[in-house]
């Protein structure tokens, strides 16, 4: 099965830059994946080299400097990085792109023309700063403060699992600015790396997903204009869940896509190798596993279109199906990449196999951007 998989949704265009960004990732991440891995860093110049491809800040219009794409290349970025091994190693650290487009929607216009430029150019990386050691699902209960002192917010707290903690330029961080106000009292504050007491802790050694860096953050007494609170006091909730949301459904398409990349390995390995004088493949209970597999993605892809098309129509997001499609799609790749990795025998639990990355990275998708428990949550609310 490639990708794309469906007729009419993506325009030529959008075919175009699906290949453009597939050739990008082979020749400029795969040969790095190990380093990357070993080091936890993706240097700099990878970095600028997507800018000028025009992968970054996709979204963003190009009078603040991007290359004026539209949602649709965010969900090709999705498929493509869903599909490849540069996607299953790397993960969040290029998923964290998606700060540009919680400032372009949140941001003042000062905002928007002061970072979006260098974000989109590879210059300057974004990250999105909510989770804390007490506080990851429940973000109200998140105890960072920002406490106003003149023309300055005075920000006292840590975070912790940050994607580019220790790469990231920028980082939109969710405060207490009334701390007795509970998610009323929340507000996102931009705060630039390099501010005095502001500083990036360890670097977390992770289950898959090590190309890049994901760690903590510590602020003692930093001191931000108040010009970089993004929107209104107390309404951060919003800005920073709403980019949430908007990655609640690309997760859906990176685990549909991921799920699809798995199977298409275990067609292929199956049909190699032999056991008992025949081929894995040709053992029924290899064939009944793949077409339920099969089956699985043909009807998840289904639901997918029919959420993309509806976000298409009305311009914003159903929070029901968007929350029906994580949960489902995470619980999905999850049990088709364990299958696939069983069809693989031992070759599945070795590194070199696709299938092996898959896994781990798939693991994460249960876990991140909300986790399925989260999505049930917000599904029974509906009940
Ligand atoms: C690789 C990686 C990258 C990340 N990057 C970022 C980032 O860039 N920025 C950021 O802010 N965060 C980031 N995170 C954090 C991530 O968003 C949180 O881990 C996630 O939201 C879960 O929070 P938690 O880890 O505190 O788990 P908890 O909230 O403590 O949950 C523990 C368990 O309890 C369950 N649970 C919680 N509440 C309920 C409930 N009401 N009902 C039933 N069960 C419940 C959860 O589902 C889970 O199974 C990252 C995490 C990882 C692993």
């Amino acid at each position: 099965m490639t990708y794309p998989v469906t007729e009419g949704l993506y325009s030529p265009e959008h075919e175009i830059f699906r290949a453009s960004f597939r050739r990008f990732l082979r020749e400029e991440a795969e040969p790095n994946l190990d380093r990357w891995t070993e080091t936890h860093t993706i240097e700099p110049e990878f970095w600028l080299k997507a800018g000028a491809a025009g992968i970054l800040a996709v979204d963003v219009p190009e009078e603040y400097g991007g290359p004026g794409g539209d949602f649709l290349h965010r969900l090709v970025i999705a498929e493509e990085l869903g599909y490849s091994i540069a996607g299953a190693t790397m993960g969040t650290s290029i998923i964290g792109d998606g700060t540009s487009e919680i400032l372009f929607r949140g941001g003042s216009e000062e905002h928007r023309r002061k970072y979006l430029p260098k974000m989109a150019k590879g210059e300057l990386r974004g990250g999105l700063a909510i989770t804390e050691p007490d506080s990851g699902s429940d973000v109200s209960a998140l105890r960072t403060t920002a406490i106003r002192d003149g023309d300055h917010f005075v920000i006292n707290g840590s975070k912790t699992y940050i994607s580019n903690a220790a790469s990231a330029g920028l980082f939109i961080v969710a405060c207490k600015t009334d701390p007795a106000a509970g998610s009323q009292g929340i507000s996102a504050i931009l705060v630039e790396s390099g501010t005095p007491g502001f500083k990036a802790g360890r670097t977390l050694k992770k289950m898959g997903q090590n190309a890049g860096d994901t760690g903590e953050l510590f602020f003692d007494n930093v001191r931000v204009p108040v010009t970089n609170l993004m929107g209104t006091e107390g309404k951060g909730m919003r800005i920073v869940l709403g980019g949430v949301n908007m990655d609640r459904i690309t997760w859906p398409l990176i685990g549909h896509a991921a799920a699809t990349r798995a199977y298409d390995e275990t067609v292929t390995f199956t049909k190699n190798r032999k056991a008992f004088g025949q081929r894995i493949f040709d053992f029924q209970n290899t064939q009944f596993k793949l077409a339920d597999i099969k089956a699985e993605l043909t009807v998840g892809r289904a639901f997918l279109d029919d959420l993309i098309r509806g976000y298409q129509k009305a311009g914003e997001l159903d929070t029901l199906k968007v929350a029906i499609a994580k949960l489902w799609c995470a619980e999905m790749e999850g049990r088709i990449i364990d299958q696939c990795v069983q069809l693989h025998g031992g070759a599945g639990y070795m590194d070199e196999y696709p299938v092996s990355r898959l896994y781990t990275a798939a693991r994460l998708h249960r876990i991140f951007a909300g986790t399925s428990e989260i999505m049930r949550v917000i599904i029974a609310r509906s009940i």
